[in-house]
């Protein structure tokens, strides 16, 4: 069966109808254990009512990646499919276009509504880079922010651009209380099991011959040992 269809004929088809949602965009190429975690953590740490992963289609901000969005696709399916507050939106995947959060932040909207608290889970560092995205600012309008913290990459003012700086000053204060009485428009911080993985990480490893096991479920490198994933740099 392939990835979409196998979406297509999940149980999980749709989200819970109240309460903050976590959204959890990325590459996923391929899905690890410091995506599961920080996932799973979101839900705990900031009382959300579950999390929508979204894996990119073709991601504007980076190279190409090295297997294809379906076959990404396929691997957060299996690494989500036993976590009844996990649920995966194949949009990006199936669009033509660039995926621009943004974008994908207003479809959300005309989904779900005005009100619905929708919480846009970012690590830090993909936090810092936030400047760059297009029409960021549209962004802490459309949803809330939460940045888990990552190896390496520490929440610090100081380490913001300013005008980032300047956002997270003023929208921080009382956060995690707003992601539950406003629908957009805060800046949280939460702090997950530190996990130093990284997709790069894995690619390397794979790509070298050498063992990946722990890092990311063994659906997952089943799925990647199948279809001979990852085997050149
Ligand atoms: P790559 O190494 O290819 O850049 P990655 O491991 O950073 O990939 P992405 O798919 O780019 O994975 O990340 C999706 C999101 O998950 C980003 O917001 C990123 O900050 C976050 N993230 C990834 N790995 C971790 C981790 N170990 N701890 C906390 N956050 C993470």
């Amino acid at each position: 069966m392939s990835a979409i269809a196998t979406f297509l004929a999940s149980p999980k088809l749709s989200d819970p109808v109240a309460g903050p949602l976590g959204l959890f965009g990325g590459t996923f190429d391929p899905v690890h254990y410091g995506h599961l975690r920080l996932a799973e953590e979101a839900i705990s740490h900031l009382g959300l009512q579950g999390v929508r992963w979204i894996p990119a289609g073709q991601p504007p901000h980076r190279a190409q990646p090295g297997v294809t969005a379906a076959q990404r696709l396929a691997m957060v399916l299996r690494s989500t499919a036993d976590n009844q507050q996990f649920f995966v939106d194949a949009a990006e995947v199936e669009a033509d276009a660039p995926s621009y959060t943004v974008h994908t932040l207003e479809r959300l909207r005309r989904e779900l509504g005005a009100e619905r608290s929708l919480v846009l889970l970012l690590g830090a560092d993909a936090f810092a880079g936030l400047p760059t995205w297009h029409r960021w600012s549209d962004i802490l309008e459309l949803a809330h922010i939460a940045v888990s913290h990552r190896p390496g990459f520490p929440i610090a003012a100081n380490n913001l651009s300013p005008v980032l700086a300047e956002a997270f000053r003023r929208r921080r204060p009382a956060a995690e209380e707003q992601l539950k009485s406003r629908p957009a428009g805060a800046i949280a911080t939460f702090a997950m099991t530190q996990l130093a993985i990284s997709a790069t990480q894995i690619r390397q490893l794979l790509a070298n011959g050498l063992s990946a096991r722990y890092l990311l479920p063994d659906t997952v490198l089943d799925y990647i040992r199948a279809h001979s994933l990852y085997r050149n740099p």
